[in-house]
């Protein structure tokens, strides 16, 4: 049987926008398919980090102070969580995430290291970004909707980004796009459900990590998202139309 490990990373304080209904969707479409899927948590007051055996990293946002604190604990696994991603493990990074997985988030009085996994920076501005987004993907046939809340604004240079910015700021007011997708990182200021909402953005999700993991992986099986499909059609048609 096909088997996923699912680590959520720092749960204790990059937890914002209940990320945990993130994993949970992660691990239902797994199971909804008879995948087996398991998750673990690390928290700061864990010791011993281990990602060897783990498929799915998830690192949730978090406010300045929040992610001042978890940078330090962060940068203590940058090597293994670089190998990580250069070895093709997914990584899930929302907001707060996502900005730790740059160079580093330039905030008026201080500046947070980041991870360097992305060729990505972040800089505060002066108003927050905050509202209902749309997002299109040239990988996947559904758009990508959302909630963005968020000071700094990201320039990710030559990064692919996650989508073209329909409705809402995105990376920064005049970017035009949002987020980045790199090997197998997907990582956004969309935060909240935004898996739930996004079927076929979790499922992208979940076919890298499979097919990373078992070579012969053959894809994934239809499930009935008749509920999931209405309310992500709601709000591209509030938004856009
Ligand atoms: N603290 C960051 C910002 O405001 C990220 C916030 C968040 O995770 N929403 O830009």
């Amino acid at each position: 049987m096909m088997k996923i490990k699912i680590m959520h990373l720092y749960p204790d304080l990059l937890n914002l926008y209940g990320d945990r209904g993130n994993i949970e969707c992660l691990k239902r479409r797994l199971l909804w398919r008879g995948i087996e899927a398991e998750v673990v948590s690390y928290t700061c007051d864990d010791t011993g980090f281990d990602i060897s055996d783990i498929d799915i990293v998830f690192l949730g946002g978090g406010s300045d102070r929040e992610q001042k604190i978890v940078c330090s604990r962060l940068l203590e696994h940058k090597q293994e969580l670089h190998a990580f991603v250069e070895n093709g493990g997914s990584l899930v990074a929302v907001c707060g995430g996502y900005q730790l997985l740059g160079k580093y988030y330039k905030l008026e009085d201080e500046t947070i290291q980041g991870l360097e996994i992305l060729d990505i920076y972040t800089e505060q501005g002066k108003k927050r970004l905050i509202g209902n987004i749309v997002l299109e993907a040239d990988f996947i046939d559904q758009k990508i909707v959302g909630f963005e809340n968020h000071g700094g604004r990201t320039y990710i240079g030559s990064h692919k980004p996650l989508g073209r910015v329909v409705y809402g700021y995105g990376n920064e007011e005049n970017s035009g796009v949002e987020g980045v997708v790199y090997k197998n990182v997907v990582a956004t200021y969309l935060h909240g459900p935004l898996l739930p909402k996004n079927p076929k953005l979790c499922d992208y999700i979940l076919r890298n990590a499979l097919k990373h993991k078992y070579p012969g992986f053959e894809g994934l099986s239809e499930l009935d998202d008749k509920l999931e499909n209405t309310a992500n059609e709601y709000i591209v048609k509030r938004f856009t139309e």
